[in-house]
């Protein structure tokens, strides 16, 4: 028989879809299977219906100095590069790219993209992040392995293939990774298409590529404007911004993520804007390249839709979604001038609700009945978090991941109390050492 699993008397902080975040002083939330059944107050009330679940002793969980929040969705991320950790630094963009990132993909095999995409999950589970934009090759190993590891993915379709020389683009290839995922048959899977960039796939594929959006109903996963030089050359080719460009092809739309964003103009946050595209903010990996600020005031101010990603763990170089929440505010405030820009609660949405939108979740991010149970536990019973203070403002400013103590995805512990459920650290980590050694 099912078991609930029953928090008791924790500080509870919530996400909501009109934008807000809320905090709940001694709530109580019961899980059972891959739901929350109840949040509130009442200790009694909680308890009536984590009985109701199963006559056997339920779990209890106790929540003295603790958080209970909503896990973090990475809506940018490369996941198996987390093998290319800390080997290829000080680049710019495209040196880092074309001379040290895609040799060493090209030597890449089965055993690596599995062990690097592991990797990567015990990286984010271990810092509170329980869902991740995948934009890689390599779909139906990574799948499998998010989905053993009970793991939420947004896995991209390569949209394009080479033959004899040539780029095409191919429904055989959607068609059966679709037949994959179905045979899975598991809710932590969606799916996009990959349109890498504009500078990376050829115009003569966009017709296709938009063809093939609509037939399979696939978000598109896009970088763009990450670096002046892509905007420059973009628009020495096609007399228009890497945004128009694609808005032309119909290749937007309200389930499109973009990542980066960095260098807009008026008229491209008017399109990104009106179409409803989600903007995957990735204020780590645009520094650490000096590809620039993305400008999320002015953003904020046409209400885009915004979020956070990572980027890959080479371009990063972690995966940690408290530091990109951090440096997204500070980032804000530091090039505006301006401290009111981006505040905590803003950046926890992003980090949160409207993650799990970008990555095609749409019942996921908000601790509220009737949501799937991806929940984190906080311990601020430590230095860095004490006093707590405003606990939006300790969440975002203050936490780090080594106070995440437990993380559940739908309704499974994957994380309890420090301890990896699913994964086996010590093979994904000497697996990963070989590879690295091997392509250094
Ligand atoms: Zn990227």
């Amino acid at each position: 028989m099912n078991k609930a699993v029953l928090f008791s008397d924790f500080t509870i902080i919530t996400s909501n879809d009109d934008g807000n975040v809320s905090v709940l002083e001694h709530g109580y939330c019961v899980v059972s299977e891959d739901k929350i059944c109840y949040v509130g107050t009442s200790s009694e009330d909680a308890s009536k219906v984590a009985s109701e679940i199963s006559d056997e002793q339920n779990d209890v969980y106790e929540g003295k100095n603790k958080i209970l929040c909503p896990t973090f969705a990475n809506a940018h991320a490369h996941m198996p590069m987390s093998i290319f950790r800390n080997i290829a630094d000080d680049f710019a963009l495209n040196d880092w790219l074309f001379g040290e990132i895609i040799p060493r993909e090209d030597k890449m095999i089965e055993e690596d993209f599995r062990f690097g995409h592991l990797l990567s999950i015990a990286e984010m589970i271990e810092s509170g992040t329980a869902c991740a934009a995948n934009m890689y090759d390599g779909a139906k190993i990574t799948t499998k392995a998010s989905v053993e590891a009970g793991f939420r993915v947004q896995q991209t379709i390569m949209g394009k293939k080479c033959v004899d020389g040539k780029w095409s683009t191919d429904a055989k290839d959607v068609e059966d990774f679709n037949a994959f995922c179905r045979d899975l048959n598991s809710d932590l899977i969606t799916r996009s298409l990959l349109v890498h960039s504009v500078y990376l796939y050829p115009e003569h594929l966009y017709p296709s590529l938009a063809e093939l959006a609509k037939a399979y109903d696939l978000p598109v996963s896009v970088h763009i404007s990450e670096t002046l030089t892509e905007l420059k050359n973009c628009m020495d080719q096609y007399g228009c911004s890497p945004v128009e460009k694609l808005n032309s092809a119909n290749l937007l739309s309200d389930t499109t993520v973009a990542a980066h964003c960095v260098h807009l103009s008026d008229a491209d946050r008017a399109i990104l804007s009106e179409k409803g595209v989600w903007i995957a903010h990735n204020p780590s990996s645009n520094m650490k390249l000096a590809s620039g600020f993305a400008d999320t005031q002015a953003m904020e101010k046409m209400n885009m839709r915004l979020c956070l990603g990572t980027d890959g763990a080479a371009s990063n170089n972690n995966q940690d979604m408290f530091m990109e929440m951090r440096l997204a505010a500070f980032m804000a405030k530091g090039s505006t001038l301006d401290p009111t820009v981006l505040p905590a609660s803003r950046v926890f949405h992003m980090a949160t609700r409207n993650g799990y939108l970008a990555c095609g979740f749409s019942d996921c991010g908000i601790i509220e009945t009737g949501m799937k149970a991806d929940i984190q536990i906080i311990d601020y019973d430590c230095p860095q978090m004490w006093p707590l203070g405003n606990p939006i403002s300790a969440l975002v400013y203050s936490c780090g991941p080594k106070c995440v103590e437990s993380v559940m995805i739908n309704g499974k512990f994957v994380l309890y109390k420090h301890e990896l459920t699913t994964l086996d650290k010590e093979k994904i980590f000497a697996s990963t050492k070989k590879t690295m050694e091997r392509l250094k």
